[in-house]
């Protein structure tokens, strides 16, 4: 997974609060990852792991947290996505406003 930080400033409502109200036990395992952005994949320190080894946590739960992790990012993206699209649709709106405006001051 790329990092994304589009993910961690835009979502920071919405998205990561998702996750906190679903997984409070996988975020405060994350607490103790070697790594503040570690994705408790494959990473070296990684506390979830550690809990999945010990049996602390079981493994569908870990699966069901990435899942959403992703549908997430997913969301994301398609979110930045269509924001692009409305600015550009916005954007295409005042350069014709602006055409209309020239128009009619020319045509007086
Ligand atoms: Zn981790």
């Amino acid at each position: 997974m790329i990092d994304n930080p589009g993910l961690r400033e835009v979502g920071i409502g919405t998205a990561s609060s998702g996750i906190a109200e679903t997984f409070p036990d996988i975020l405060k395992l994350a607490t103790g990852c070697r790594f503040s952005d570690c994705h408790h994949e494959q990473e070296p320190g990684c506390a979830v792991l550690e809990a999945l080894r010990s049996g602390k946590l079981i493994s569908s739960r870990l699966e069901n947290y990435h899942r959403l992790v992703r549908e997430l990012a997913f969301e994301q993206e398609k979110a930045e996505i269509g924001l692009a699209r409305s600015e550009r649709r916005r954007w295409k709106g005042i350069t014709k406003l602006a055409k209309e405006i020239k128009k009619g001051k020319e045509d007086f």
